[in-house]
This record gives C-alpha cells, sequence and structure tokens, in this order.
C-alpha cells in the first residue's frame, strides 16, 4: 500500500511544476521586511569612521588618508547598527538579495572629496576588491 501510494506521489511530480528555482538565474521576490544588504551614499560621508567602530562583526573599514569606505558582505550581519549611527545618513539597508560571487570579496567606494567637488560634481566610485578568504 505504502509502496503504491509513493509511486504515485512521483508520477504526479514529473508533471508538476518544480517546487525549486534555477537559483541565482531565478529568485523568489524579496519578502517583506527582508534586511537585504547596506548601501551607501558617499557623496555625504565625512569618513568619521562611527559606522566602522559600531560595527559588531567588524565588516567596515573606513580609511581617511584614502578616502575609501568600504565593506566586508561575508562578515557583515545585517544587524542595521552601522545605519543607525551614521551621522550622516549615508547609509541604508537595500531590501534586495546580496549579489551571489565565488570568490570573497570586499565592496570599496571612493568617497569624494567635497574640496574638488567645488570645481568637478561630486560622485562616487565603487570597485570590487577580492580579498584572501
Ligand atoms: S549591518 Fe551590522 S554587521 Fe553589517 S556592516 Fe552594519 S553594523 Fe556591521
Ligand atoms: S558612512 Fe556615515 S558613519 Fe560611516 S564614515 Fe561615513 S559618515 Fe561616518
Amino acid at each position: 500500500m505504502g509502496s503504491f501510494k509513493l509511486g504515485g506521489m512521483t508520477l504526479g511530480s514529473l508533471f508538476k511544476k518544480p517546487e525549486t528555482l534555477l537559483y541565482p538565474f531565478e529568485t523568489k521576490p524579496a519578502p517583506a521586511g527582508l534586511k537585504g544588504h547596506i548601501a551607501i551614499d558617499a557623496t555625504d560621508c565625512i569618513l568619521c569612521g562611527i559606522c566602522a567602530k559600531t560595527c559588531p562583526a567588524d565588516a567596515i573599514v573606513v580609511e581617511k588618508k584614502d578616502r575609501t569606505w568600504s565593506i566586508d558582505p561575508f562578515r557583515c550581519v545585517q544587524c542595521s547598527s552601522c545605519v543607525r549611527a551614521c551621522p550622516k545618513a549615508c547609509l541604508s539597508m537595500d531590501p534586495a538579495y546580496t549579489p551571489v560571487a565565488t570568490a570573497q570579496s570586499c565592496r570599496v567606494v571612493e568617497v569624494p572629496d567635497p574640496k574638488a567637488a567645488a570645481t568637478t560634481p561630486a560622485s562616487a566610485a565603487e570597485t570590487e576588491t577580492l580579498t584572501e578568504s
């Protein structure tokens, strides 16, 4: 009796839509409340480093001399502490899935210099840096 039921289920599943998705080519819509990942609008960043000091996972590095803000998404635990701590409201949680990666990498964002921006329009450049895991 059990094997008839199992056989029926197996045959039935052959004609059903697959329960799984071909991730990452297909993804489910992000559910409400998904924290996603950290996004930065670096144009207002003052490189104060408060976000880095607040981060419990040491995921953020602020290099004042090089004018860079970087995050290791593999360390981030999406706690939002940095978002709440930023005095310039530069950081936010982007409610989208974190892009897949085949190697551990850091997101490095060049923070525009407001003095240079007085002559040329400010824009933040973002680069992806591979780091050793
Ligand atoms: S969300 Fe939390 S863990 Fe992630 S970078 Fe911000 S403070 Fe660090
Ligand atoms: S993102 Fe905010 S908290 Fe972090 S260095 Fe820039 S201004 Fe400071």
